[in-house]
């Protein structure tokens, strides 16, 4: 019985860390989508990491969703930040819009991606919590 545990954990923990080098590739996908889409918008803009507002999401233990890209303007001395997601497009003139709108795409997978794989760290974690 002891050594059936045993080799299930070692199983678990091999597992473990095949997804903890999917987690590191997929952040570094995802700072490359982020870079990507930074250097074509000509302005200043901050990426923010949120909590989602449910109860029992891994957020709510610290490991925090996004990053969600901000855009920094400054008018009439205030400085106002504006989501660049759902509903945001490029001014006219400013950024090739079907350009900003493949590289948005492309970073929003990815983050849904590494969404995908923290989560799935977190069951594990809740799983081994109950070892
Ligand atoms: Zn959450």
């Amino acid at each position: 019985m002891s050594i059936d545990l045993g080799q299930e954990r070692a199983r678990a923990v091999r597992a473990l860390e095949g997804l903890l080098g999917r987690i590191q590739e997929a952040e570094r996908d995802l700072e490359q989508a982020q870079a990507r889409l930074e250097g074509l918008i000509p302005m200043r803009v901050v990426w923010k990491k949120k909590t989602c507002g449910k109860d029992k999401c891994r957020c709510t233990r610290g490991a925090l969703h996004g990053p969600y890209p901000y855009l920094v303007e400054h008018r009439e001395g205030k400085k106002q930040e504006h989501y660049l997601g759902k509903g945001w497009s490029p001014p006219e003139g400013m950024i090739a819009p079907e350009r900003f709108r493949v590289l948005m795409g492309e970073f929003r997978e990815r983050r849904a991606q590494l969404d995908r794989l923290l989560d799935r760290l977190d069951q594990a974690i809740e799983v081994m919590r109950g070892w």
